[in-house]
């Protein structure tokens, strides 16, 4: 021996060492006799464990078949055989195996061994199933795609879908530049938007393109780039997609939209002019009928006279209805929504509809809840809501029937429910009720309406921000339901002032207000109660900035100053008057329904030199001017 390694044990060097897997077995029973390094790590299993073993000890019984089989075939011919790509399903997942297998025998016998070599090759197979995967889905999407160089100039490759998009054959693009298929007008942005997507890693973008006849489409485009494993860029993958139609529609949908719109303000300034242009008509018939109702008349005549009346009322509050639902269908119905107290709002609705309840013997009756209580209203408006409901309990009730009013609260909402012992609403047609000129099968009745109060009603109380709904009862009747926010209670009024000073002659204040105010009810009732100081000038202002513009030329005495105007709040007003020195130094008294404790104080410290809560109180007003205006001038010396 000369120390050197003999033959064999060079063999075993390189039997354990090769990154293959080799799997000795004998010939007769496949049982393992031999598996290298790099099999036992695959298995994960060591020589001693898997000596012995069958591929059924290895792999299910139906993997195990189908290889016994094939390396028994092999073993049959004595010939190699190469078994390609197998799948194997082990405890530690799944893999793709490269397989050959070889019989071994000694010259002139029969085989005693197979040696099996197998290399992993799953992660080159899922690579390759990958690419299938991507190849089918480049060349059947019905969208572009495209591969264009690193640097964005050129196309790698189109699929054929954005060859048919331009008008090209996919050989007359490839290679060719990028701005290619981009229109003229377009190049330069598509251009500068190349970089955006070099900067970015992916950018999406809106663009035109151009077909080969010259023809032009918009496109939308979704540009990413790909990167190897050391940060370069490697190609850019560009998803093309004809915008053309969704444009269409959308440009379509757009006018549509405008058109619906245009045709809906349309509509709505008709029908208030329209309805603005009957009612002066409408009152000359109305007076000039009741001007003829007093002259002696026979019992013909005066029937006749009735039936104008009549139809003529009729006609007044369809027209008033329908004005009212096209303002507040173009936003244009003015409301004033301060914290209203429920009670005089509800004692007023029941003194007004005592008469028709009189006369219809129907008993109106005041339920729970009748003490003060304040909900975010307009004030005109929820009488209108209550009035209406009310007016249907009585109108659709029965002779010696009742109406009960009553009010209750619950968490932040104040519910008022008017119930009666009438007729009651046909069952399943509660949505009806309040559709505009359904009348439900009254219209020949006898009863008076137009089939848009309930409507009219929805209308106002869902602008207030509340809601309205209807109930059969269980016995007799209907309740109508009309739920409103609950507000804060105002400010605790003052005790009422001296009335001494409504006489005239008690005060001789002189001076100018301005009283800046866009309701002219209001505006009117100051300007009575004003009447009773001969001294002093009104001007009005029904907007804020004429109201600052008045007061910077006119500068008055004294201003009144409501928070809710139509161009800019007042409590803005009332800023910019203290901040102008022309201005700064007349008193300020806010006359405003919104009375909240915490409102008053803070328009108090903003700059307001007093309070005024509406209804107004005629003498706290008057008392309020004198003591705010300067008095009477000296006469001047003669
Ligand atoms: P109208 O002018 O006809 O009274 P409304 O819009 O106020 O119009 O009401 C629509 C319809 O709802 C009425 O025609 C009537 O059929 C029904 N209705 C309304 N209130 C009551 C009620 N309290 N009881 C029974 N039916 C009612």
């Amino acid at each position: 021996m000369d120390g050197s390694p003999g033959p064999l044990p060079l063999l075993d060097v390189v039997f354990e060492t090769i990154p293959s897997m080799v799997f000795v077995k004998r010939a007769d029973d496949l049982t393992l006799l031999r598996v290298n390094a790099a099999g036992q790590r695959f298995l994960q299993r060591s020589q001693a464990e898997l000596a012995g073993k069958t591929l059924f000890d290895i792999l299910d019984s139906e993997q195990a078949t189908r290889f016994d089989r094939a390396e028994r075939e092999v073993l049959a011919s004595g010939e190699p055989a190469d078994l390609g790509d197998v799948r194997v399903r082990l405890p530690t997942g799944d893999f793709w195996l490269w397989v050959q297998t070889a019989p071994v025998a000694e010259q002139g016998a029969r085989p005693s061994i197979l040696v099996t070599i197998a290399r992993d090759v799953t992660e080159k197979h899922l690579l390759r199933a990958a690419n299938q995967r991507w190849q089918l889905a480049f060349e059947h999407a019905d969208w572009g795609v495209v591969i264009v160089s690193a640097d964005g100039t050129c196309f790698e490759d189109v699929n054929p879908a954005f060859a048919r998009m331009h008008g090209y054959e996919r050989e007359e693009l490839i290679g060719a530049s990028r701005l290619k298929v981009v229109a003229p007008e377009a190049r330069e942005e598509v251009a500068r938007l190349l970089d955006m997507v070099a900067e970015r890693g992916h950018y999406s973008f809106e663009s035109v393109h151009a077909r080969k006849d010259g023809s032009t489409f918009p496109v939308a485009i979704d540009a990413g780039i790909a990167f190897d494993q050391n940060g370069k860029p490697l190609f850019r993958a560009v998803n093309v997609q004809d915008v053309s139609v969704l444009k269409l529609t959308e440009q379509g949908l757009r006018a549509a939209r405008a058109e619906a719109e245009r045709a809906n303000q349309a509509k709505s300034e008709f029908l208030s002019r329209m309805s603005h242009e009957l009612r002066t008509p409408l009152n000359v018939i109305l007076g000039f009928s009741q001007v003829l109702q007093m002259d002696h008349l026979t019992a013909d005549q005066s029937e006749s006279i009735d039936h104008i009346l009549r139809a003529g009322r009729h006609l007044l509050a369809l027209i008033d209805d329908v004005l009212d639902i096209s303002r507040i269908e173009s936003g244009k119905l003015p409301l004033s929504i301060e914290p209203v107290d429920a009670a005089p709002v509800f004692a007023e609705v029941l003194r007004l509809m005592e008469p028709a309840a009189a006369r219809a013997r129907v008993q109106l009756i005041r339920g729970s809840g009748h003490q003060s209580c304040f909900v975010l209203a307009d004030r005109q408006r929820l009488t209108q809501v209550l009035m209406n409901v009310v007016s249907n309990a009585i109108k659709y009730n029965v002779e010696g029937g009742f109406v009960r009013i009553e009010c209750s609260h619950s968490g932040s909402l104040v519910e008022f429910a008017v119930s009666d012992s009438g007729i009651g609403i046909p069952q399943d047609d509660t949505d009806r009720l309040f559709a505009p000129f359904d009348r439900l099968g009254f219209e020949s009745s006898g009863i008076e309406g137009t089939g848009l109060g309930l409507s009219l009603c929805r209308s106002l109380v869902e602008a207030m921000d509340g809601s309205i709904a209807a109930a059969r009862n269980t016995g007799r009747g209907s309740t109508f339901t009309v739920t409103l926010k609950k507000a804060e209670a105002p400010y605790p009024l003052e005790p009422r002032p001296d009335t001494s000073v409504l006489d005239p002659v008690a005060s001789a204040t002189t001076g100018t207000i301005l009283c800046i105010e866009d309701n002219l009810a209001n505006f009117k009732v100051i300007q009575h109660v004003l009447a009773h100081r001969q001294g002093i000038v009104l001007i009005p202002a029904m907007q804020g900035e004429i109201g600052l513009q008045l007061a910077r030329d006119h500068r008055p005495d004294l201003i009144l100053l409501d928070l809710h105007l139509p161009d800019i709040p007042g409590e803005e007003v009332l800023q910019r008057l203290l901040q102008n020195p022309l201005t700064a130094g007349i008193p300020v008294v806010i006359a405003s329904a919104d009375a909240t404790p915490r409102r008053v104080e803070h328009l108090l410290q903003s700059g307001a030199r007093g309070y005024l809560t509406k209804p107004l109180d005629i003498a706290k007003l008057l008392q309020t001017v004198d003591s705010l205006l300067p008095g009477p001038q000296e006469p001047p010396p003669s």
